[in-house]
C-alpha cells in the first residue's frame, strides 16, 4: 500500500485510531474524519485512493456519504458495517461502494480487502492526473494537498472554500460550469438552493486572484450558464500557449 493515500469516516475513535495505525504500518498515509460532513469534504479535497466508510455516523447516514462520494467522484469505497445491517450493505453496493466488511473484523482481513480492492481499481489516467499534488495553470501553482496557492512566487491566502472552488474549475480549464455544479462540488448539497452563495465566493477568489477583480481575466463568468477558469493566452509567458510552435520565433509586426 506504499504512497496510497486512505480517508476513514468513523466515529468510534478507537476503531478509527487502529485501523489508521495498522495500514500506516503497511505504508499507506491515512486521514480520520470523525463525522460524514468533514468525511465528503476531505474526499474531496485530499482525492484519496481509497475511502473506508462506516455506514453508522452522528450526523448523515453512510449510505447518503456513499451516494454523495459518488456524485463527486470514483473513489473506491470499503464500507464497514453492523452484521444487523445487510439491507444497507446491498443498497451501499448498489449505490456504488465497492466491498463492505462486517464488524468485528479483524485488521488484517480488513488491509487484505484494501489490497484486493485498489489492484481491482488501479489508477485509471484520469485518477492519476486527478491525484496529482501540484496543479499548475498559467501563473498558478496549486498544492491540492496543502491547500496552498500562488500567483508566480506570490503566496494567495484562500478560504477552504475559495480553495476547493478555484482547484475545482482549474482541473478542466475552459468547462463551464453552473452554480449549482459548483455549490455541489465545493459546498455541499445542503446548501442547495443557495445556488447565488456561490457568487460570493466567487466575488472575494477574484479580490485575492484576479489583477483587476473588475476585469477578471481568469475566473470568468459566462452569462445565463455560470463560471469558467482559464488560462488566458499571454505572448509574455513563454512557457504557456505555445504547445503548437506556432509563430513562436517571430513577433509579426
Ligand atoms: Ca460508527
Amino acid at each position: 500500500m506504499k504512497k496510497m493515500k486512505l480517508v476513514v469516516i468513523e466515529d468510534e475513535v478507537k476503531i478509527a485510531r487502529m485501523i489508521k495505525d495498522y495500514l500506516e504500518k503497511e505504508g499507506a498515509s491515512v486521514s480520520l474524519a470523525r463525522d460524514g460532513a468533514s468525511g465528503l469534504q476531505q474526499a474531496r479535497e485530499e482525492a484519496p485512493h481509497l475511502v473506508i466508510l462506516d455506514l453508522m455516523l452522528p450526523d448523515i447516514n453512510g449510505l447518503e456519504i456513499c451516494r454523495r462520494l459518488r456524485q463527486q467522484s470514483d473513489v473506491p469505497i470499503i464500507m464497514l458495517t453492523a452484521k444487523s445491517q445487510e439491507t444497507d450493505r446491498v443498497v451501499g453496493l448498489e449505490m456504488g461502494a465497492d466491498d463492505y466488511i462486517t464488524k468485528p473484523f479483524s485488521l488484517a482481513e480488513l488491509a487484505a480487502r484494501v489490497r484486493a480492492v485498489l489492484r481491482r481499481t488501479r489508477v485509471p489516467e484520469s485518477r492519476q492526473n486527478h491525484g496529482e499534488k501540484i496543479l499548475t495553470r498559467g501563473p498558478f501553482a496549486l498544492d491540492i494537498e496543502n491547500h496552498q496557492v500562488k500567483k508566480g512566487p506570490q503566496e494567495i491566502l484562500l478560504t477552504p472554500t475559495e480553495f476547493s472552488l478555484l482547484a475545482f474549475m482549474a482541473r478542466s480549464p475552459g468547462r463551464v460550469f453552473s452554480r449549482l455544479q459548483l455549490l455541489e462540488a465545493c459546498l455541499g448539497e445542503a446548501y442547495s438552493g443557495y445556488e447565488r452563495s456561490i457568487d460570493t465566493h466567487i466575488r472575494n477568489l477574484r479580490k485575492k486572484i484576479e489583477t483587476n477583480p473588475a476585469h477578471p481575466e481568469h475566473i470568468i463568468t459566462v452569462f445565463g450558464l455560470g463560471y469558467k477558469f482559464q488560462v488566458p493566452a499571454n505572448p509574455g509567458d513563454p512557457s504557456k500557449g505555445m504547445l503548437h510552435g506556432e509563430g513562436s520565433s517571430g513577433s509579426g509586426m
